[in-house]
C-alpha cells in the first residue's frame, strides 16, 4: 500500500491528539507505528500508553516551554538536531508503517531545524511509510510538497482565559 505525507497544523487544538488518533487506528490494524516528539521533553500521557502499545517514543527536546525563537537555547538545537537525525536513521530503516513527527512542523520556525531538512525526511520516506508531521507555522514548502494538510482553525481556547495545558487533557 503506498503511504502519503500528512500535515497537521494551525493554531487551533487537535494537531497532536490527531496524530495519536491515526496511531490507535494503525495500531488496530496491526500496523507498526513510531512517534518522535520535537521541542517536548516533558511525559505526556500518551507516552506511557503508547509503549505498552509497542510504540517507541522518543522525545527530541527538554522540559523547557520555548515560547519565542529568542529563548532557543543550545541544547534545544542539538536535541532537535538529533531528533531529525534519528528520524532519518527510523525512515532509511523502513521499520514502520506510520511515523509521527510530532512538532516538527514549528521546528524551522524557532530555527530548531530547517525546512530543507523537512523536505529531505519527506523525500526519504519509504514508499510504503504514512509520514505524519504535526505543529503549528507549517511551513509553506512542506505544505506543498505534503499530499494532505489539515490547518485547525482556532475558533475558541480556554488557553485565553487562563485556562493553561491539563494533564490528560492537553498533556
Ligand atoms: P493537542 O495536543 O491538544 O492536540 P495541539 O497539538 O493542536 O494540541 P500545540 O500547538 O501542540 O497544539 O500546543 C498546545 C499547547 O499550547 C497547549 O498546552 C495550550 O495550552 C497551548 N496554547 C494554546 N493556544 C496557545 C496560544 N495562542 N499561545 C501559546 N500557547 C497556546
Ligand atoms: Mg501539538
Amino acid at each position: 500500500m503506498k503511504g502519503y505525507v500528512h500535515v497537521y497544523t494551525g493554531n487551533g487544538k487537535g494537531k497532536t491528539t490527531a496524530s495519536l488518533g491515526l496511531a490507535v487506528r494503525a495500531l488496530g490494524n496491526n500496523m507498526k507505528v513510531y512517534m518522535g516528539q520535537f521541542m517536548k521533553g516533558q511525559k505526556y500521557g500518551e507516552l506511557n500508553v503508547l509503549e505498552k502499545l509497542g510504540v517507541p517514543v522518543e522525545r527530541f527536546g527538554t522540559e523547557n516551554c520555548i515560547i519565542s525563537p529568542e529563548h532557543v537555547q543550545e541544547v534545544d538545537r542539538i536535541k532537535a538536531k538529533n531528533g531529525y537525525l534519528r528520524a532519518k536513521e527510523i525512515l532509511l530503516s523502513d521499520e514502520y508503517d506510520i511515523v509521527i513527527l510530532d512538532e516538527i512542523c514549528i521546528c524551522p520556525y524557532f530555527n530548531l531545524i530547517s525546512t530543507d531538512e523537512i523536505l529531505q525526511l519527506i523525500d526519504l520516506k519509504p514508499e510504503r511509510t504514512e509520514l505524519i508531521l504535526t505543529g503549528r507555522y507549517a511551513p509553506e514548502r512542506v505544505i506543498e510538497r505534503a499530499d494532505l494538510v489539515t490547518e485547525m482553525l482556532e475558533v475558541k481556547h480556554y488557553y485565553y482565559n487562563g485556562i493553561l495545558a491539563r494533564n490528560g487533557i492537553e498533556r
